[in-house]
């Protein structure tokens, strides 16, 4: 038995019919950015999202970009960003001239934890980036009534949790901005890059439109700020017919999560919250003895990945803070290792799965 982490092929090979359906339309319209198809998979979504408005973009890592630039976030100004992220958190808020700082997560979910976030608040900071991170929603009701004291931007990175819930609300729809990324191996992924950008404010919306292309208003006048980051309509075309399976992916990988819940032994499991939907997008365990753990993992033919080995403060290219302590963040990276989870594993692999991790802990 063998269980890779990801299966590209193979979902393609489930939903070939409409893919190619809807790529030789587009290829055949002879119109391949901002056109119909974009419209459609905006609105597409942002029904799904309670009538927000979507703006889609090249990628998840502009999408916070553009946020922050349409916030009038730059230069000078400080974002504050969970101690242990995906590294294009950072990238992002670096992209828009701002700087970074991180505070520290909760080592019980990997979320942002309130009381380091309130630490890090100084006089020049404009925005919090929380992180639904492994597919999770922070606890956004205290985060957003610190923001709002303190008159601070919530900008959510939703790269990991489309479909996840907070108080039966879509993340993404509780912060100012919502940043979304469609890479492949995300839970509603493209063929390529794709992103998007949401907001319940129809005239940020606008200035979103805007500042993704070049800052353009009527054609050949540019009155913001702006860069090139276009979803494009072959990936938009291709999303939407994605999105029509997000629902039943979801569910799948609850499912299996639920298993993996019930049948481990002798690995720590992160905690999931009442407070919302968690959709799995990841699903990591914490083991002291990791590399042993994912030898034994490999020889039974499972793969595994880390999410994510260094606390941003660790990473080279993020200059601040090297000083600071972020104990919950350090902790996950030394421990963390996700187990392969995705929507269309077999029932024989996800046993496979669980049987591998409970034969290591010898249960
Ligand atoms: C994937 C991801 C991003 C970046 O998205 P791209 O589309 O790859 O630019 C940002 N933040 C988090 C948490 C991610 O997982």
């Amino acid at each position: 038995m063998s269980v890779t982490f990801n299966d590209f092929q193979g979902q393609y090979a489930a939903i070939r019919g409409p893919i190619d359906t809807a790529v030789q339309r587009v290829l055949s319209s002879g119109w391949y950015l901002l056109g119909q198809e974009l419209k459609d998979f905006e609105a597409k979504l942002g029904a799904r999202l309670g009538g927000a408005h979507v703006v889609g973009v090249a990628n998840g890592t502009e999408a916070i970009a553009l946020a922050l630039m349409a916030l009038g976030i730059g230069p000078g100004a400080e974002v504050i960003a969970p101690a242990l992220t995906a590294y294009p958190t950072i990238t992002g808020i670096k992209m828009s001239g701002a700087t970074p700082v991180v505070a520290d997560v909760d080592p019980a979910t990997g979320l942002l934890d309130l009381a380091s976030v309130e630490a890090q608040i100084t006089p020049r900071t404009r925005a919090i980036v929380p992180v639904h991170l492994y597919g999770q929603s922070c606890d956004l009701a205290p985060l957003l009534a610190l923001a709002a004291s303190e008159d601070i931007a919530v900008v959510e990175d939703c790269a990991q949790a489309i479909d996840a819930t907070y108080q039966g609300q879509p993340v993404g729809t509780h912060g100012v901005i919502g940043c979304f990324s469609f890479y492949p191996t995300k839970n509603l992924g493209a063929y390529g890059d794709a992103g998007a950008v949401v907001t319940r404010d129809a005239a940020l919306a606008e200035r979103l439109r805007r500042h993704r292309n070049y800052g353009q208003s009527d054609r050949y006048r540019h009155e913001l700020p702006g860069i090139n980051s276009r979803l494009d309509e072959l990936q938009a075309a291709i999303l939407a017919v994605k999105l029509d399976y997000l629902s039943e992916w979801t569910t799948r990988r609850r499912a299996i999560a639920a298993q993996y819940r019930a049948g481990l032994r002798g690995v720590g499991l992160l905690e999931e919250k009442a407070y919302g939907q968690h959709v799995y997008h990841l699903f990591p365990v914490r083991v002291a003895a990791r590399d042993g753990f994912m030898a034994h993992l490999t020889a039974a033919g499972i793969q595994t990945l880390i999410h994510y080995p260094l606390p941003i403060a660790a990473q080279p290219d993020f200059a601040g803070q090297k000083d600071e302590r972020f104990p919950g963040a350090e902790t996950l990276a030394k421990e963390v290792v996700s187990l392969p989870l995705r929507p269309d594993m077999t029932d024989e692999q996800v046993t496979a799965v669980i049987a591998a991790v409970n034969s290591w802990a010898g249960v």
